[in-house]
């Protein structure tokens, strides 16, 4: 982080203090830092996930055979900038210039990268326009925040310092939103989850225990709601969080219905296939309903408020054993949308894999959503949905009948001090070019 970021996001006081515990992570070389991404890929390994690490294209640059090695044994590296710089602060020309010279990096490098992360979780418009132009498959750079447990957690966040990570990640609240993917024209935006390492660590200044609590916590709500988990660890607070990854990760992989644990590539992967999964549901009759999903071996259809013999799945849905099936249920299985209802809402029902039709005649329907015009919430949409008793039928979010997926990730911001010291130079070139340009 620059320092003049730094005491934007925090205040100078604790950005001291900040430099000083980053400063005590990195040695002269790569050594200390390989440690970090040894025990990181050890704790992962043991878990079988594959951890996504961001990488800054100049730190590669410094070091591509360390890098190199963890590529090739099994970690994604995506593109976290050329530099560490603001990408909210840059204009497209800029942007451009620099993701480009950030890919070429990595091809040099022999590092084949499909994804973006905005440093600071920062980004805007011109940057999502550039990475579409660049063929990038998706970003993970918009921060979603989740409501803290009950507990001592809860008061820590009343901190100025919390306040401020949320205004400078533009953090959303996850109690509003469905926190899955989106494909947004060819790119899929996969989102970020806060509280991450730095905000448990440094803002919150919560021990040992309440940071595992903590993300263990953001597991259960995720698997409750059938969200995304991409969880934050950088490399150099292993020390400080390594038993909370492998304890979160643990909890993962004991849930049933299971956790899709994957890379972000392997999950923007997923969320584009899935795109192009169709659920034809159509009258053969009175009563009568022919369900017919077209879409990958992995995909998972769900049923409710119906009798299709499935193995129960979470709540009221069971897993349909047949992909093309019928079903004698007086209403039509599907969601009816009330003809007031705002487009957006029916864009967002279908990205979730929910077939419609527009009707304001509820009672013929499995399922009704009337949203009145203006603003709207994901998840009231989404609670109306689940409320309904059914016959209902539905593609599921995840692959092979997950509830929920967690996807772990860690930024490479630096590998050693030298490029710490560095980075507030670099960004501070990169800015200033940026402000030549229109
Ligand atoms: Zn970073």
């Amino acid at each position: 982080m620059s320092l003049a970021m730094s005491i934007r996001s925090r205040g100078p006081a604790g950005s001291a203090a900040r430099t000083r515990r980053v400063l005590s992570r990195f040695g002269p070389t790569a050594n200390a830092m390989t440690r970090h991404l040894d025990r990181y890929n050890a704790i992962t390994a043991e878990l079988g996930a594959r951890p996504t690490w961001p990488t800054t294209a100049c730190v590669l640059g410094r070091h591509p055979d360390v890098l190199k090695r963890y590529a090739d044994g099994g970690a994604e590296l995506a593109v976290h900038g050329l530099v560490h710089g603001d990408h909210a602060s840059l204009d497209e020309r800029t942007q451009r210039e620099t993701i480009t010279r950030a890919l070429e990096i990595f091809e040099r490098s022999g590092i084949y990268a499909t994804g973006f992360r905005g440093p600071y979780l920062r980004y805007n418009q011109a940057t999502l326009d550039v990475l579409r132009e660049l063929g990038f498959r998706y970003h993970s750079s918009q921060a979603v925040v989740f409501p803290p447990r009950d507990g001592s957690s809860a008061a820590a966040r009343s901190t100025p310092s919390y306040a401020l990570a949320l205004k400078l990640y533009s953090a959303v609240d996850a109690r509003h939103v469905a926190v899955t993917p989106r494909l947004r024209d060819g790119l899929v935006d996969i989102p970020v989850a806060i509280p991450d390492d730095e905000i448990l660590v440094e803002r919150l200044s919560l021990d040992a225990v309440a940071r595992t609590l903590e993300w263990i916590h953001i597991l259960d709500l995720t698997h409750r709601r059938g969200d995304l988990f991409t969880l934050q660890l950088h490399p150099e607070r292993i020390p400080e969080l390594g038993d909370a990854l492998r304890a979160t990760l643990a909890e993962a992989r004991r849930r049933r219905p299971a956790v899709f644990v994957a890379s972000l590539d392997r999950i923007a992967a997923w969320w584009w296939r899935r795109s192009r999964f169709v659920l034809h549901v159509t009258r053969i009759g009175s009563g009568r309903h022919r369900v017919r999903l077209d879409a990958d071996p992995d995909a998972t259809l769900l049923v409710r408020g119906a009798p299709v013999g499935g193995a129960p799945w979470y709540g009221a849905d069971v897993v349909s054993p047949r992909r093309d099936l019928e079903l004698s249920t007086a209403k039509m299985p599907v969601v009816a949308i009330s003809r007031r209802t705002p487009d957006g809402v029916r864009r967002f029902l279908r990205e979730e894999g929910f077939p419609y039709e527009i009707s304001d005649d509820a009672a013929a329907y499995g399922a009704h959503v009337d949203v009145p015009a203006g603003i709207w919430s994901e998840r009231e949409v989404l609670d109306a949905v689940e409320r309904a008793p059914g016959p209902l039928v539905r593609i599921s979010r995840w692959p092979n009948a997950a509830r929920s997926a967690l996807a772990v990730t860690g930024d490479i911001d630096a590998l050693t001090l030298t490029d710490f010291v560095l980075r507030s130079w670099e960004t501070r070139e990169q800015r200033s070019n940026g402000r030549h340009q229109s």
